[in-house]
């Protein structure tokens, strides 16, 4: 697809780089029976290839309208596109680039803004999030059942390795995870320590960058990703084997990190190191033979239905492919099958809140596919897939990680 910058942007690096991008969309349409907002909605501007031409205009000079903007918001990220796209459409950089764009050419009214600043602001601070769930936790029994099922019980954390490790890695706490659920990381220190990884926390983790960036705050963004590049390349410099995620929405984003700074005199070289150890936990441990080591047995241990986040099989598919579903398996887990796996839940970061009416039509029919195996359990990889999950789900959802704790023992 030819794309001629408007004046402001020909030869700027947002210019060139939209050209780059856009001239390998074929208008071929493969993309859109993989769109989840086009299923549900049907109508093309809210489809991969509408909002790439949407885009394309945006770039070219025309006007742009609150209605552009409507189509771009209600887009999940999901990237689902991407691994349809027979044409290798880097649809992710794409959809960031037009976010950046469309906050400029078509501002937001004041208190839509200040909501989306709010929102950035409360849900990337651990400190002011945690303290916040466990007052709300206190008094789970009392809330109205709309915000209880917000609020997840608090489960038990259980104990954290103490062993002296010769290996270890950087575990990312992220923001919201310590609050919703710290068991994960627990548990996943666990597994670690078993096959002889130690974890340690990056002191100073700032969070990772993804909902401000995403919610149109792109220096906020880069303010806290120069941070960790900070913290994570000291931690790598003392022998830190790579940087792991928990959590496959904050660790598509820490892979990014590279490409985000790619501009920054200071930071490009750091940040791209960071993103070269980046890790998801799947990727760590899938090397570890589980049962060859001993750690786990034969025994069957229940039916589970596995949801594969849209930041894991789309976000970091070459690296992730089949991982996590391996390791179930190789610890007993017997996996349901799950039609149309490659479609979003529907969380999508803060999408859940923004586009509440869309979320939960797709959560309906997730969780529809996902039950259709009468599963015991259901895994996921991504702290918001699973609140998301959770909150209407009949049955347990938990971090694939938690399973495979329960496996070695607990
Ligand atoms: S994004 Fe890919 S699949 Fe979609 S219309 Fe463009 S070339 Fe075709
Ligand atoms: S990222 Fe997901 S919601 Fe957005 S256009 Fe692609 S498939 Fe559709």
């Amino acid at each position: 697809m030819h794309t001629k910058p408007s004046p402001d942007l020909a030869g700027t690096p947002i210019g060139r780089e939209a050209q780059a991008l856009l001239k390998s969309c074929v208008h071929c349409g493969f993309c859109l029976p993989a769109c989840p907002t086009y299923r549900v909605l049907g109508n093309e501007l809210d489809s991969p290839r509408g909002r790439i031409y949407l885009i394309k205009q945006m770039v070219e000079g025309a006007p742009v309208t609150e209605a552009t903007r409507e189509h771009l918001d209600r887009c999940l990220t999901c990237r689902s596109c991407e691994s349809a796209c027979p044409s290798g459409v880097q649809y992710g950089r794409i959809i960031d680039l037009g976010r950046e764009l469309i906050e400029t050419r078509a501002p937001r009214p004041t208190l839509e803004r200040a909501w989306r600043s709010a929102l950035a602001t409360v849900l990337s601070q651990r400190a002011v999030i945690t303290p916040l769930l466990r007052v709300a936790q206190g008094v789970r029994g009392v809330l109205p059942p709309a915000l209880r099922s917000k609020v997840p019980p608090r489960v038990k954390v259980g104990a954290k390795p103490t062993a002296q490790r010769t290996r270890r890695v950087v575990l990312l706490e992220g923001c919201v995870q310590p609050g919703l659920a710290p068991q994960i990381n627990a548990a996943a220190a666990r597994v670690l320590d078993r096959v002889g990884i130690a974890t340690i926390t990056a002191n100073g983790e700032s969070c990772c960058g993804a909902l401000g960036h995403h919610l149109g705050f792109t220096e906020r963004a880069r303010a806290q990703v120069r941070a960790n590049a900070d913290v994570c390349t000291r931690l790598l410099d003392e022998g830190a084997e790579a940087i792991v995620s928990t959590a496959s929405g904050c660790g598509v984003f820490v892979k990014d990190y590279g490409h985000f700074l790619r501009d920054d005199p200071a930071y490009a070289v750091k940040a791209a190191r960071v993103s070269a150890e980046a890790r998801d936990l799947c990727e760590v441990l899938s090397v570890e033979d589980l049962r060859k080591a001993g750690l786990v047995g034969s025994a069957k241990r229940g039916n589970v239905a596995w949801q594969a986040p849209c930041t894991l099989q789309h976000g970091q598919r070459s690296a992730t492919a089949g991982k996590v579903e391996a390791l179930l398996a190789a610890a007993g887990y017997e996996l349901t099958p799950v039609a149309s796996s490659h479609l979003c839940c529907g969380s999508a970061g803060t999408y859940s809140i923004l586009q509440a009416g869309l979320s939960q039509e797709l959560r309906t029919r997730k969780l529809e596919t996902l039950l259709g195996g009468k599963p015991e359990s259901i895994a996921t990889a991504n702290i918001g897939c699973l609140e998301h999950l959770r909150a209407a789900s009949p049955v347990p959802v938990k971090h694939w990680v938690e399973l495979v704790d329960e496996a070695m023992g607990g």
